[in-house]
């Protein structure tokens, strides 16, 4: 059975409830395994998505004015519709992002668990009465939506980016236009045929694919759109952050990262190389969690290596269709040429590579190992978002803390030890927006996910996820 005959992909975006075609040529979905062309989606710009602000604004009377109970029970059944076409879903998402197949499901059941917190968080959306100064008064605090908003998201995970912002967007009330990937369209789209189904109204959620300058531009010129919230690079949410700047609109910004994971001598090693591989090469380590650099304190320095390089050696890399298969390939060949450039400059800097080190056929980079790196890699640096592990020695908690700071990033980090003391201190000193103590899975829907620094502002998940879609109102009512 072909991809096709089991899920039709969706190739055309939605404005206002309206399903548009492309006029042109649009813009071609390759699989990043093959290379190949699998779709083509409509190459839309700055008109249609004027069109879609001016939907939902008109759909935000309607939306907002419902009562919150109706607007969680859509997204209940849009989180149930996920859940019904996990597998489905899946198959578009590697097809068009290239992770196994597994993981890929995986992704789309995190996915939906953002609709589901959110639906239920949808109904907790009370106010304050706050004691006045004088007794014929009464303050109120209302929370009410903040109305259109926009979401631009990334290609690395193409169903939980977009289910992030719209699960909290439409629980508060608000409206949304997303703009996906263009390396993922498909994954976006077949989302937003199951909201259709699951009774989203026209306008509320529309998806706009095509040219993201342009589209983008809209978005943020528009005086409508009061929210947006993006996933993505460091320089594009750089540039949002100034384009915001007339219109005064409020944004989340989701960047870059630099994880360090550090290994104190006092870690259960086995755990820390757990870890490490969930940390390291998940979907082929292009995820902004990801473990960037390893910093391993000298007297297990060798031990870890050699324990990771058993483990590396498990990996299978492969097309994300295959069962086996648990690296697939790298998104694109700026994708690739930057994991090379990061292995070429730790070697040259005096590292020691263990593990591949080479690129294979296509888009496919081995799992690689470089032990001995020196502080100053480029990977201490940059994101490298690939499957290059490269391990920095430090001697003792003072300098891993300095050196794991030592980046303009601030967004996840990871550190595995016994001591509960060192915990916590270490905890308390690394200056990120998360931290992982003994656990690389911190992705999840109940917590807030967001980073500080030159990784953005705002976050996902949890209560204070809804809280970035909602204005407060104060109401002082005198003369009682
Ligand atoms: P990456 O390099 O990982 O693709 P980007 O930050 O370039 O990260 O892309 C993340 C999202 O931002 C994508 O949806 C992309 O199309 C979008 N994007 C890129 N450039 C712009 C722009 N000038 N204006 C608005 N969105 C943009």
């Amino acid at each position: 059975m072909t991809l096709h005959t089991l899920h039709p992909f969706r190739d055309r975006a939605l404005i206002d409830g309206r399903w548009v075609s492309a006029t042109g040529q649009g813009s071609a979905v390759y699989d990043p395994a093959t290379g190949e062309i699998i779709a083509s989606v409509p190459d839309l710009g700055r008109e249609e998505a004027q069109l879609a602000i001016a939907a939902a604004e008109r759909a935000l009377v309607g939306w907002r004015a419902r009562p919150a109970g109706e607007r969680a029970d859509i997204l209940m059944r849009w989180y149930a519709l996920m859940q019904d076409h996990r597998d489905a879903l899946a198959q578009i998402l590697t097809a068009e992002q290239g992770k196994p197949l597994a993981e890929a499901a995986g992704e789309i059941l995190y996915a939906a668990s953002f609709l589901r917190w959110y639906a239920e968080e949808a109904r907790r959306v009370d106010g304050e009465i706050i004691p006045a100064p004088k007794a014929s008064q009464r303050i109120l605090v209302w929370h009410e939506p903040v109305g259109v908003t926009a979401a631009i998201t990334p290609w690395n995970f193409p169903a939980a980016m977009i289910t992030r912002k719209v699960g909290p967007a439409l629980a508060a009330g608000c409206t949304m236009i997303l703009k996906p990937a263009p390396e993922t369209p498909l994954t976006a789209l077949a989302l937003a045929a199951l909201a259709e189904e699951a009774g989203v109204p026209a306008g509320v959620f529309n998806v706009v694919t095509g040219d993201a300058a342009a589209i983008g531009g809209a978005l943020m010129d528009s005086p409508v759109v009061r929210k947006v919230s993006f996933t993505g690079s460091t320089p594009v949410g750089r540039m949002l952050f100034a384009q915001a700047a007339p219109t005064l609109k409020r944004l989340s910004l989701e960047l870059g990262g630099n994880a360090p994971f550090i290994v104190f001598d006092d870690a259960d090693l086995d755990a820390a190389v757990d870890g490490a591989m969930l940390g390291k090469f998940r979907n082929a380590g292009q995820t902004c969690v990801c473990v960037n650099r390893f910093l391993v304190q000298d007297s297990v320095h060798d031990r870890f290596v050699e324990m990771l390089r058993e483990r590396i050696a498990k990996l299978v890399v492969g097309p994300g269709t295959d069962p086996d298969t648990t690296i697939g390939p790298l998104i694109n060949e700026k994708a690739v040429i930057k994991v090379e450039d990061h292995v070429a400059d730790a070697v040259r800097r005096g590292g020691r590579l263990v593990a591949g080190g080479k690129r294979g056929e296509g888009l496919f980079y081995p799992p690689t190992l470089i032990a001995d790196v020196p502080a100053d890699a480029a990977i201490a640096r940059d994101e490298t978002f690939g499957p290059l592990a490269g391990v920095i020695r430090f001697t003792d908690e003072a300098e891993a803390i300095r050196l794991a700071n030592d980046t303009e990033f601030g967004l996840a980090a990871y550190a595995y030890t016994r001591d509960i003391g060192r915990a916590m201190r270490v905890a308390g000193a690394l200056e990120y927006g998360m931290v992982g103590l003994n656990e690389a899975a911190i992705s999840t829907e109940v917590a807030p996910f967001g980073g500080i620094k030159a990784s953005g502002q705002g976050r996902e998940g949890s209560r204070h996820g809804i809280a970035e879609y909602l204005e407060l109102k104060y109401v002082m009512m005198g003369g009682l």
